[in-house]
């Protein structure tokens, strides 16, 4: 169970940058390639920028050539939620912060794992730690 992280736009807009804020409250999208995860080899837990909720594990990125950070899986399922997402005619579905509500980017059906899935998420939206709290 993760705790249920709960803020006004006004107190997100304080502590995030105008990046991550239009990213992560806005359900923007970074441009493909700019962002600093997008061809990251690093080891370690990928938190959410807004809360710092565990949502993916650096085991279970590889490279998708799309410019953005993808991952087979969440480090665990509970710690995202999924939604429809209809916008700019296309049905998609996104993947949100399973804390704190904050869009993280989308999934898609052609991934190379086993579950054949592919998590796209924007950098922006990630904080690479350590395997430890310690980071
Ligand atoms: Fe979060």
């Amino acid at each position: 169970m993760t705790s249920q992280v709960t803020k006004s736009e006004q107190e997100w807009r304080e502590q995030l940058t105008p990046e991550q804020y239009e990213v992560l409250r806005r359900k923007g999208t970074e441009p493909p390639g700019t962002g600093k995860y997008a061809y990251s080899k690093e080891d370690g837990v990928y938190r959410c920028a807004a809360c710092g909720a565990e949502l993916f594990s650096s085991d279970a990125k590889f490279e998708s050539g799309t410019g953005w950070p993808s991952f087979t899986e969440p480090a665990n399922n509970a710690n995202v939620k999924l939604a429809k997402d209809r916008k700019w005619g296309m049905t998609r579905t996104e993947v949100l912060c399973g804390s704190c509500g904050s869009h993280l980017g989308h999934v898609f059906n052609d991934g190379p794992g086993p579950t054949g899935q592919r998590y796209c998420i924007n950098s922006v939206a990630l904080d690479l730690k350590g395997k430890t709290d310690e980071g």
